[in-house]
């Protein structure tokens, strides 16, 4: 505890949790190093206070009378503008709040006019390529992975290109398409071209969706300077872990479609009819972010969203930015001194990135090297093929084990690695437990 906080001072984003003791195997007990950011960041301490202070006021959002239901209603809506706020949106965007990207992106595609083409990189989380097949009537062209920014930019060109060629679906329009795109890898860490390929896809007439799960909490996501028309991302990987997300972006095919839900809060009139037995309801549905938001809503989750974004605003992401890039350049370093250890990479070693490295090491089964840093050494990182499958096969170069969605395939000591180590922070990390990660894998 002690070490933890003599770096403190360093870090500007102070996070929960770096008091946590955990016992080791050799004996004793040692802070939690947390570096498993990228799948969930530690809570803000700021968050925990904003949760904290208006625990006591909790009530029903839209739906009550009292005092204590309208000044949830008013946090829960005021919560939406501060997103909207952070994340540069147009006057006429949408801001819905959701569970998670996951569900974000499965919102959207739940929302895609019939007979849309989807463009999603073969590389991409399983969130952001599975949810389009699922829905009837949307065709999903798979792009396979570049092996750098401009051959993603130019791929998707490629495909665009040939969509248009196809021509009109019998006498028809071609029909609407989205492209689908990360911000940054949730296994390379690596940051994708998004205005270039923003430009590619409206160019073709396309609309592009941006997965932030892992670039929000690094990078600002300017919505109306990078002109995605949309915006998905995740509050447990934003220092806000109480289980909300959001899909930000354009309103007119949310306005349109289906509700996501159908239910309370969704619907403005319902009338039923019934004449001898048959009946039928009819719904009047809101046009606002209520239609996809029926049931009664996770005010916390979006209340420490909203107060998650504007601590990371006034933090400043110049400085947060700057100091992830120290850390990123001290792992590096540190992993470039032990000669077993081959960091992964799609674009190269040198390709900008967040603060999200995996990595192998020869000679070693990556599940019992991740075991062996938490047990020996209290460190938590990630192993497994991180919800990435077709990635991590093209990073690992051979078939990753099946042991599950995102579980970690079992193989004998010595044996060639099917799947991978993850270390991933913040600027809310403090430098000795960067230190600590170092040494243990030295
Ligand atoms: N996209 C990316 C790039 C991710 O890293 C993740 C989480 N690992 C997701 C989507 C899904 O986020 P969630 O689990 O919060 O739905």
């Amino acid at each position: 505890a002690t070490a933890a906080s003599a770096t403190d001072t360093r870090s500007p984003l102070p996070v929960l949790g770096r008091d946590v003791l955990v016992p080791l195997v050799t004996g004793g007990e040692v802070t939690y190093a947390a570096l498993d950011y990228a799948a969930s960041a530690p809570a803000l301490q700021r968050v925990w206070d904003d949760v904290a202070a208006y625990a006591p006021y909790y009530g029903s959002v839209h739906r009550g009378a009292g005092y204590l239901s309208q000044l949830s209603t008013d946090l829960f809506e005021n919560s939406r503008k501060d997103v909207a706020a952070f994340l540069g949106c147009r006057p006429d965007d949408q801001v819905v709040f959701t569970r998670s990207t996951t569900d974000s992106l499965n919102l959207l595609a739940a929302v895609l006019p019939h007979g849309t083409r989807v463009f999603v990189f073969e590389t991409e989380h399983h969130a952001s390529l599975l949810p389009w097949q699922q829905r009837e009537g949307v065709e999903v062209g798979f792009l396979s992975a570049p092996r750098s920014p401009r051959e993603a930019v130019e791929t998707l060109d490629r495909a665009l290109s040939a969509w248009r060629a196809e021509g009109p679906a019998e006498g028809g329009s071609a029909g609407p398409a989205l492209v689908c795109v990360t911000g940054a890898s949730n296994v390379t860490g690596e940051l994708w071209p998004v205005r270039e390929l923003t430009e590619v896809a409206h160019a073709h007439g396309a609309r592009i969706v941006l997965d932030a799960a892992q670039l929000a909490p690094h990078h600002p996501v300017d919505i109306a300077a990078s002109d995605v028309d949309w915006v998905a991302f995740s509050g447990h990987k934003l220092y806000a872990p109480f289980g909300a997300g959001v899909l930000a972006g354009r309103a007119d095919w949310l306005r349109e479609a289906r509700p996501y839900l159908a239910g309370g809060g969704a619907s403005r009139k319902v009338a039923v009819r019934v004449r001898e037995g048959v009946g039928g309801v009819d719904v009047e549905w809101h046009t606002t972010e209520a239609r996809h938001e029926a049931g009664s809503p996770n005010v916390i989750g979006a209340y420490a969203i909203a107060s998650a974004c504007k601590a990371l605003t006034e933090a400043g992401f110049e400085g947060l930015v700057a100091r992830e890039r120290e850390l990123i350049a001290r792992v590096r370093e540190g992993l470039t001194e032990v000669p077993e250890v081959r960091v992964l990479s799609l674009f190269g070693e040198d390709a900008p990135r967040v603060g999200v490295i995996s990595f192998v090491v020869e000679g070693w089964n990556s599940s019992h090297f991740a075991a062996a840093l938490s047990a020996e050494y209290g460190i938590g990182v990630r192993d497994g093929l991180f919800c990435a499958h077709p990635l991590v096969r093209t990073l690992l170069g051979g078939e990753p084990g099946d042991q599950g969605e995102c579980g970690a395939p079992e193989a004998a000591p010595g044996e060639r690695s099917l799947n991978a180590i993850r270390v991933s922070f913040g600027a809310g990390t403090p430098d000795e437990h960067v230190e600590r990660f170092i040494g243990a894998v030295k």
